[in-house]
């Protein structure tokens, strides 16, 4: 194994490699295949161990990255792992769609590649699963203190973890049938396949949470009815508003909102919708946007079998390594 001193200069970036395009594009399964465990811990080994670690200024959740990776690199996965879930609720999640600030904030990466941080800490929970060292937050003991939470997404979902180990009583309201907002009806399945979601919450659930599904608060239940009953109530309902652009033509037939149709596919693959109504088979697609949940159409629309995808964006198109504009 290359010392730890000197892994950043002899190891080059090696990340996860992707199924082959044309059998990906005939289903909605998980693009990634992830690398070998031994693999994993060289990739850990570049990790410099800053005395100043911009990526874990850069991570949102202030997750301990060279800690979790110079423990990976010394072979403790579940040292690692133990690290990780103590700023992380669910790294299966984040692991997988972080958009990886601490990788762009990573020191390696002014002159290198930055460190794989996000596929790190996929694999460390994936290992983590695989072995039973995730286990159920179960509280010793009970405030009696009821919470509601409205909700789940993974705001939600985050809030009802935590209150309900500190010992709160904790009901999560959700208006769908399945939980997970966004994680789970905008997001599509090729890059968060569902049964992860799932995993986590019988895992929530045999930690005393209790969800009730098909409840929209505030249409078939009353906040009021919800105040009564419980000690505090949390709203975490994101936000479901689209973006709509007013331009000539709008109202013509066959425009539609990004989140109605990823949604609707994923209802179609869960089996909770008969058809997707949207379909994009033997269409010519224009996505307008070219973020992230425009990729998502593009890559769904591709799936659905669309003739041809076209996607317009108004920036220019983005460098694919750090340029001088990004230090
Ligand atoms: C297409 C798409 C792709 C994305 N891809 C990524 C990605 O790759 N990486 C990333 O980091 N982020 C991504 N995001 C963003 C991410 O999904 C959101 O930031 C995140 O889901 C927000 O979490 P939240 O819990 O605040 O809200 P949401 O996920 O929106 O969850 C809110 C929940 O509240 C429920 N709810 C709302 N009102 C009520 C009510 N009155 N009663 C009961 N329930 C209610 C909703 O049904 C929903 O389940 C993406 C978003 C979209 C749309
Ligand atoms: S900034 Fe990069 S090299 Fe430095 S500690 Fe963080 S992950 Fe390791």
């Amino acid at each position: 194994m290359t010392d730890k001193m000197t892994g950043f200069i002899k190891i080059e970036r090696k990340n996860y490699s992707k199924r082959p395009i044309e059998d990906r594009i005939k289903d909605f399964n998980e693009i990634y295949l992830p690398l070998a465990e031994g693999e994993m811990m060289a990739q850990a080994n570049r990790c410099m161990d800053c005395g100043t670690s911009f990526c874990n200024w850069g991570c949102p959740l202030g997750n301990l990255i060279p800690e979790w990776n110079d423990l990976l690199y010394m072979g403790d996965w579940k040292g690692a792992y133990e690290k990780l879930a103590l700023t992380a609720n669910f790294p299966e999640f984040t692991g997988r769609v972080c958009p990886a600030l601490c990788e762009a904030a990573c020191v390696l990466g002014i002159n290198r590649e930055a460190v794989s941080v996000r596929e790190i800490e996929q694999s460390i929970v994936e290992r983590a699963f695989s072995e039973g060292w995730v286990q159920p937050r179960i509280p010793k003991v009970r405030t009696e203190k009821k919470i509601a939470v409205v909700g789940s997404g993974p705001a939600g979902l985050t809030l009802a973890d935590d209150l309900n180990a500190l010992g709160h009583r904790v009901t999560v309201f959700e208006r769908e049938k399945k939980l997970g907002g966004l994680m789970r009806y905008g997001i599509p399945n090729y890059k968060l396949d569902k049964k992860i979601i799932d995993r986590r919450i019988d895992m929530l659930k045999m930690a005393g949470i209790v969800f009730v599904t098909n409840k929209w608060v505030g249409k078939e239940m009353e906040l009021e009815e919800i105040k009564k009953k419980y000690d505090a109530v949390v709203l975490s309902c994101g936000t479901w508003v689209p973006r709509d652009l007013k331009i000539p033509g709008r109202e013509l037939k066959g425009i539609y909102y990004a989140v109605d149709y990823l949604g609707q596919q994923t209802k179609s693959l869960e089996g909770t919708m008969i058809a997707s109504e949207i379909s994009a088979k033997d269409q010519t697609v224009l996505v307008i946007g070219g973020g992230d949940t425009g990729s998502d159409c593009v890559g769904t629309a591709n799936r659905q079998g669309a003739k041809k995808v076209y996607q317009f964006e108004i920036l220019p198109k983005p460098s694919k390594e750090r340029d001088e504009s990004m230090p």
